[in-house]
């Protein structure tokens, strides 16, 4: 497909760079028997084999009436090709997975409005009328919905759980820590007490996930300033919010206090030498040990088996946040990002300029019918979900050749990524690699008993106008890369202390207040636009009894 001809022009080549799409390629927009065509770009998990393979599509190409030119990109590219993409205001018919509510302000005209298509997605109609919140986050500033959701069950209230090695703290006679204190002197405790009993000093005391120049993600150490009463959210970078204000943490003492904290932990050798280095593989690999001998004592992730694996998962337990100081007032919270994990915008996008327009609102509109949700959710009828009857769902344990549950999974569905609607009506019979989180979330309920989930929460889907998107975007440049390039630094070789004013005082210049001030009117709209829809703990969307 790619050509090396010298002679391409730009655009040409900037076709090419974003892939075969209608606009670019020409090509027809009927088959030789008159079907319409869809050109639909997907972006999916690695583990994922081809969308056209994936037995379930077979149903979205009947219920649309249309044939489907798949375009599958994997997540790790997407966003070089994003950029490029919405750069020459070139998207596919239809898009799955690849723009989020942070595209649409400024590249919202790419797009169709489906507010005014309502009465050609039935489906679609009755999740915005049964999910008030899921129409919420759709609608973009300026009333137009420019995408469908992904709405599920959320089991869980973070991605983040923090797990310690049960059996290590056992061996050495040592107790579950509940300070920053204690937690240091287990970490030290494992570092020399050889817990995993193979006669080598070969313990990973503390691990996490390395965190990139872009800001902090999940399963890292900020987490821990939830000991100090900040719930923290998976969102733009330092940003939360307490009793409804948006505050940021990159310039509060509290985070200082938490890298003088890590620094020590840094300087005592208990933390992985590779934390800041090793990618996604190597992290996750390192934690599922040798064979049967565990290597890290304590890290952050979803499950105990997942970041474990299932032979060592046992070995570890999940332990609540921990108190910054034994005797400090301030309650601990955890961190929070419970509703993206339960809806996601803008999941799936149809361009403006489609060409086969009624068949990509079928096409569209079948992915909220309860049969394509579950299906894009789990996979295919007969392999992955056994079909019981109307609304009524089994998911099977992945077949011979396919271990690990959530690979089967991600192999053959769009998994957590697919755009649909997982109703209260359908009956879903899961096995136990879903449900496994819900004990390990639940032992957050105490830290989660002083969280305000009205007013302390920074929502991850708000819709932002395009000058709001425009002036943050440029904004977050220099504070993020002043920021992130400094906590790395500051933890491994120390120094936060000397540095801290003048280190507040760039990120000022970088215009941070700025910035806060524009997530403050964003969570003030949003918060406006809910009205009456309340976001419960359990993830789901309610409509408050009555009165504002
Ligand atoms: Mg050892």
């Amino acid at each position: 497909m790619f050509s090396t001809s010298k002679a391409l022009k730009a655009t040409a080549l900037s076709c090419a760079l974003v892939m075969p799409l209608s606009a670019c390629g020409g090509g027809s927009n009927t088959t030789a028997d008159g079907k319409p065509v869809l050109t639909v770009q997907v972006v999916k998990d690695a583990r994922a084999i081809k969308m056209s393979e994936m037995g379930w599509t077979k149903d979205l190409e009947q219920a649309c009436g249309c044939s489907i030119q798949w375009q599958d990109v994997a997540a790790s590219s997407w966003d070089q090709q994003r950029q490029a993409s919405l750069a020459a205001g070139e998207v596919a018919d239809v898009t799955i997975s690849g723009f989020g509510s942070g595209d649409m302000g400024e590249y919202g005209s790419l797009f169709m409005d489906l507010k005014p298509e309502m009465d050609k997605l039935p489906n679609m109609s009755k999740l915005f009328e049964a999910e008030p919140y899921a129409r919420a986050i759709s609608t973009t500033t300026d009333g137009r919905i420019l995408g469908g959701p992904s709405v599920a069950r959320g089991a869980a209230r973070t991605s983040n759980h923090m797990f310690i090695n049960k059996q290590w703290l056992d061996k050495l006679g040592l107790e579950v820590p509940t300070t920053w204190d204690e937690l240091a002197d287990v970490l030290k405790a494992f570092k020399d007490g050889d817990p995993n009993g193979n006669g080598k000093a070969d313990e990973i005391p503390m691990d996490f996930n390395a965190p990139g120049t872009g800001g902090f993600g999940l399963f890292q150490p900020n987490v821990l300033l939830a000991s100090t009463g900040i719930t923290v959210p998976n969102g733009p970078l330092g940003m939360y919010v307490k009793d409804g204000k948006v505050h940021n943490y990159l310039t509060d003492t509290r985070y200082r206090d938490l890298i003088v904290y890590l620094h020590e932990l840094w300087e005592a050798g208990v933390i992985s030498s590779d934390a800041f280095t090793h990618d996604w593989s190597k992290y996750t690999g390192t934690a599922k040990g040798e064979g049967k001998t565990a290597i890290v004592g304590f890290t952050w992730m979803w499950t105990p088996s997942d970041i474990f694996g299932p032979e060592l998962g046992d070995q570890y337990i999940t332990i609540p946040s921990l108190k910054q100081h034994a005797d400090q007032k301030e309650p601990p919270v955890w961190a929070y990002n419970g509703d993206d994990l339960a809806y996601q915008a803008d999941r799936i996008v149809v361009s403006a300029k489609v060409a086969n327009k009624d068949a990509a609102l079928k096409f569209v509109d079948a992915f909220y019918s309860p049969d394509i949700s579950v299906q894009a959710r789990f996979g295919t009828f007969g392999t992955a979900v056994r079909h019981n009857g109307e609304n009524d769902y089994t998911i099977l344990d992945p077949p011979e050749g396919h271990d690990n549950a959530a690979d089967w999974q991600f192999y053959q569905s769009l998994a957590d990524g697919a755009p649909g609607w997982l109703s209260d009506d359908i009956k879903l019979g899961l096995p136990s690699i879903h449900t496994e989180v819900v004990p390990v979330d639940a032992v957050y309920d105490e830290d989660y008993s002083h969280v305000d989930f009205d007013n302390d929460i920074l929502y991850s889907n708000m819709p932002m106008t395009p000058e709001q998107t425009s002036a943050m975007n440029a904004n977050n440049t220099g504070i993020t890369q002043g920021a992130m390039s400094k906590f790395a630094q500051w933890v491994t070789k120390g120094g936060v202390e000397q540095e801290w004013d003048a280190y507040v005082e760039n990120l000022k210049k970088n215009k941070l207040d700025e910035n806060i001030e524009i997530e403050q009117q964003v969570y003030d709209a949003f918060k406006k636009n809910m009205g009456m829809i309340k976001v419960n703990l359990n993830n789901r969307a309610e409509e408050s009894e009555q009165s504002e």
